[in-house]
């Protein structure tokens, strides 16, 4: 006997309406890749340790708490992947990639972190994921923030959210801007809390990332990245936010917004919604030009986002109508077998067909109503007997007898 009749913590099982919300989410987003012209890719769910330790930051919560890292029956360290980048990113090195000039993908599936579960945050949850790699060009960002808010418009969910935007500039920057913050919090030291405390020796930028209220109330008057950034930084975002207003997609910008992991560099943003509670972010990502050379690959830019599909998923009002079956209803043993086969010849036709392998005529027709089917096909052991079958439209509610024949035909009219 199992001990434990239940998923584990912070997993869970996904059915019914939800599988189906989850599915259109994944759908619409393939459609729009390929609108865009992006490639599928599929990386392990697990890889070496390595490949997310050196990438995401030693001092990131990932890294730092939340990976499920186990050494496996040969002695590897392995990790189930927290986030895609840095499996991407190792397969445009393995792979060979660099051949192909600017590479552009996209990616979904689970992901893997030990956190505290809640609503809308998950152990095992799924993401999905765009990155362009080898193009340092601003435009590749503009790209895939005009990519995602297209997503959001599939979904029918762009008004439920809005984009904050910021730079991180470029390592110039981002070293004067570490130091200032040092300062800054250096004289806070004794009432930082623990956490990041630790974060102001090996990455101050990771405080404002801070969950802590006491640390968010020394936010306020800490330095301000857009003080900091280098004219070729400035450039840079400017021409970012030049393509955004091109293309019309609204933005605030936010200078206090970091990411999670340490690999960001120049731009990073983040789509927010207010309808989820506290934890608002649905869509993150940014630019991580240092990425692939800190992994040991050739020096080559990069810009991606990734996105929770239980959080878009929650955020879709209405799914879009399933098509109408048609219900097969035999009564009678030898009926039962008939309606089998037919059910079998129409599906492989194309048609949609539910069965149910019990229950009198009246229940019968009531589950193929809750299917909202669009004909019940009855038969039973008289009319196969002559070759015939009733087909009932279930709008109309009229029915009539058909040549057994005839029932494609019959069904050709349908929507
Ligand atoms: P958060 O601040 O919510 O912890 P994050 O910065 O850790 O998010 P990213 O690493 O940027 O998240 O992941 C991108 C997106 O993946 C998030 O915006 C969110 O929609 C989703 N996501 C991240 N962690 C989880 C989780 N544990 N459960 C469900 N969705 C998640
Ligand atoms: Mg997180």
């Amino acid at each position: 006997m199992v001990s434990k009749l239940r998923p584990v913590r912070g997993t869970r099982d996904t059915w019914g309406e939800e599988a189906r919300r989850a599915t259109h989410v994944v759908d619409c987003f393939r459609s729009v890749c390929e609108r865009y012209g992006f490639g599928e890719i599929s990386t392990p769910i697990f890889e070496f340790s390595e490949v997310f330790r050196r990438t995401l930051g030693e001092t990131s919560d990932v890294v730092s708490k939340e990976m499920y890292t186990f050494e496996d029956r040969g002695g590897e360290e392995i990790t189930l992947r927290p986030e895609n980048t840095a499996g991407i990113a190792r397969a445009y090195v393995s792979e060979g990639m660099q051949q192909y000039g600017v590479v552009k993908l996209y990616a979904f599936g689970p992901m893997f972190r030990y956190e505290r579960p809640q609503k809308g945050r998950y152990r095992q949850f799924h993401q999905l994921d765009v990155e362009i790699i080898g193009a340092a060009e601003p435009e590749a960002d503009v790209e895939l923030i005009g990519l995602a808010q297209t997503l959001l418009e599939d979904l029918g969910i762009a008004g439920r959210v809005h984009l904050e935007l910021n730079s991180l500039g470029d390592s110039e920057s981002r070293a004067a801007y570490r130091g200032a913050l040092t300062k800054y919090f250096k004289t806070f030291q004794k009432v930082l809390s623990e956490d990041s405390r630790a974060r102001l020796e090996r990455n101050p930028l990771r405080i404002l990332d801070s969950k802590d209220e006491g640390d968010r109330q020394l936010l306020e008057k800490a330095p301000h990245m857009s003080d900091y950034l280098n004219a070729a930084s400035k450039a840079f975002l400017e021409r970012v936010r030049a393509g955004l207003d091109e293309i019309g997609v609204a933005y605030k910008i936010n200078d206090r917004l970091v990411r999670g992991l340490d690999y960001y560099t120049h731009t990073a943003f983040e789509f927010m919604t207010t309808d989820l509670g506290a934890k608002g972010t649905v869509i993150g990502g940014g630019r991580y030009d240092a990425l692939i050379g800190q992994m040991g690959g050739p020096e080559t830019p990069g810009t991606g986002w990734a996105a929770g599909i239980e959080r878009l998923a929650m955020l879709i009002a209405e799914l879009p109508a399933l098509r109408r079956p048609i219900a097969m209803i035999p009564l009678g043993d030898a009926a039962t077998l008939k309606a089998s086969a037919i059910a079998y010849r129409l599906r492989g036709k194309g048609w949609y067909v539910i069965t149910a392998f019990r229950g009198n005529l009246k229940k019968r027709l009531a589950r193929a109503a809750k299917n909202k089917a669009r004909y019940a096909v009855i038969l039973g052991d008289n009319e196969l007997a002559k070759g015939v079958v009733t087909l009932r439209d279930l709008d109309s509610e009229e029915q009539k007898e058909i040549k057994l024949a005839q029932l494609e035909t019959e069904l050709t009219a349908e929507p």
